[in-house]
């Protein structure tokens, strides 16, 4: 008798969808990755990327499992683990060296690198965007099947999809209809390079780690990164979903979108010269690098708070397209990585079975137990991220932030003492 081999898919390519192929292929499950994007060159993953930082029991155990460690190691060095809060006026109230901290940063590119490169080329399938998903029953078989929707490149039918596409997954469509909200605020980012050579005073101001100046409901935030590079971005609370077409900052430049943010009364106008020196700086420097296109504003969207659906056999979710937050905790790529060793678990304790009826049978169970688990978890890094965004945007966010590190370092040696592990942190 021939071994039934289930047919499985990955809808999305981000640090998720990446790190469930690797360890489903390094248990030799084969899985296809369906990515809307081309296929990064190596200079567009040398580029900065942003910087996430790992967590001990999730993106770091991740690491382990994949047999990265090594390789992560390596790709570390850019960003220390240092923070400095400061408060409108350009006063530290808070900082800490990093010395004793246990949450390394690398790049975004970085760790999808590491993934890409340990994976058979042809697992991933670039430029495939996945348009919809339908789900039906086979009446011969008695199995559920997944028809995706590629456009120009068909349809492709699965025994088991798995919806790590983000944000605006398609795949969640499956399983119910909710869709993500404005969290109420976003973020303006720029990125200048060769910050220690070009602007020695603002690397001095910075840091070597990560800065937040924050207040009045707003904030200037900051994070070290590759080729010398500080992503400066101004975060801004607002009501407005359309703040970027209703404020005609939508499509501007770097250069442009400058005077309307820092000359601003209700932004940055009263904020410490050199706080806004930081940000203009990185404006025309990524200008500079990136000439005429048009600044990266970025409204941060969020599922509800315990989000949850009702189980279905052959389709789940995980990362962002199952519990979507923002990023005011840092938690959200280290759920990402925890869910895929989770159901990388779940779907290699499945035993040999005849056909996809029996494996979805077998696997049902696992995955209902692997929701259960990864949503309460979920909820409550959701309600940790919902809290730092209401400290780090309230009127005085710098005194919110350190009373909140006071109380989580308290909690951390309480906790140490007790043998418990450490307690949660701000990102
Ligand atoms: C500004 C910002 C800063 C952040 N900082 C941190 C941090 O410091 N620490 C942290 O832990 N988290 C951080 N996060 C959150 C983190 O980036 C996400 O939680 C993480 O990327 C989720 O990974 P994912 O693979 O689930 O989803 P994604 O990273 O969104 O990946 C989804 C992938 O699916 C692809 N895709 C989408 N739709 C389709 C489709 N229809 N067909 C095919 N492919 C599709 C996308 O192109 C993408 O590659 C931050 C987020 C933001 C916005």
């Amino acid at each position: 008798m021939s071994i039934f081999q289930p047919r499985i898919a990955i809808a999305g390519g981000g640090p998720s969808g990446l790190a469930l192929g690797l360890l489903l292929n390094q248990r030799g499950i084969r899985t296809t990755i369906y990515e809307l994007r081309s296929k990064p060159s190596q200079e567009e993953l040398a580029k900065p990327s942003g910087m996430l930082d790992l967590h001990e029991e999730s993106g770091l155990k991740v690491m382990r499992e994949c047999g990265l460690w090594d390789a992560f190691q390596a790709a570390l060095g850019d960003c220390a683990e240092s923070m400095r809060v400061l408060n409108h006026d350009g006063v530290i109230v808070h900082e800490h060296d990093g010395q004793h901290a246990s949450r390394p940063e690398i790049p975004r590119n970085a760790l999808a690198n590491m993934f890409m490169e340990r994976m058979p080329t042809d697992i991933i399938k670039w430029d495939h965007k996945i348009f919809s998903a339908t789900r039906t029953r086979n009446e011969i078989t008695g199995a559920v099947e997944i028809s995706l929707d590629l456009g120009p490149n068909g349809t492709a039918t699965y025994d088991f999809v798995v919806g790590a596409d983000g944000a605006w997954s398609r795949i969640r469509k499956l399983l119910s209809d909710i869709k993500p909200f404005y969290s109420g605020a976003l973020l303006v980012a720029a990125v200048m390079r060769h910050a220690s050579t070009k602007y020695p005073h603002l690397v001095e101001l910075n840091g070597p780690g990560s800065l937040m100046a924050l207040g009045h409901h707003n904030g200037i935030l900051t994070h070290r990164g590759p080729q010398d590079s500080i992503r400066v971005s101004a975060a801004i609370s607002t009501a407005d979903e359309e703040w970027a077409v209703t404020t005609g900052l939508e499509g501007k430049t770097p250069a442009e979108i400058k005077a309307p943010l820092l000359d601003d009364p209700k932004l940055f106008r009263d904020w410490a010269p050199l706080l806004k020196e930081l940000f203009a700086t990185a404006c025309d420097e990524e200008e500079k690098d990136n000439p005429g296109s048009a600044v990266n504003i970025l409204p941060l969207y969020m599922l509800p708070v315990g989000y949850r659906w009702e189980h279905q056999t052959g389709v789940t979710l995980l990362g962002d397209a199952a519990h979507l937050m923002t990023p005011w905790a840092g938690e959200g790529v280290n759920l990402a990585l925890w869910d895929s060793l989770d159901l990388a678990y779940a779907i290699a304790a499945v035993p040999q079975t005849v056909d996809a009826a029996a494996w979805q049978a077998e696997l049902d169970p696992l995955v209902k137990g692997f929701e259960d688990v990864m949503l309460t978890r979920a909820t409550e890094k959701a309600k940790l991220t919902a809290r730092n965004m209401d400290i780090c945007l309230g009127e005085d966010g710098a005194k919110g932030l350190r009373d909140a590190f006071r109380m989580y370092t308290e909690m951390a040696l309480a906790a140490r003492a007790e043998g418990t592990g450490p307690a949660e942190s701000s990102s």
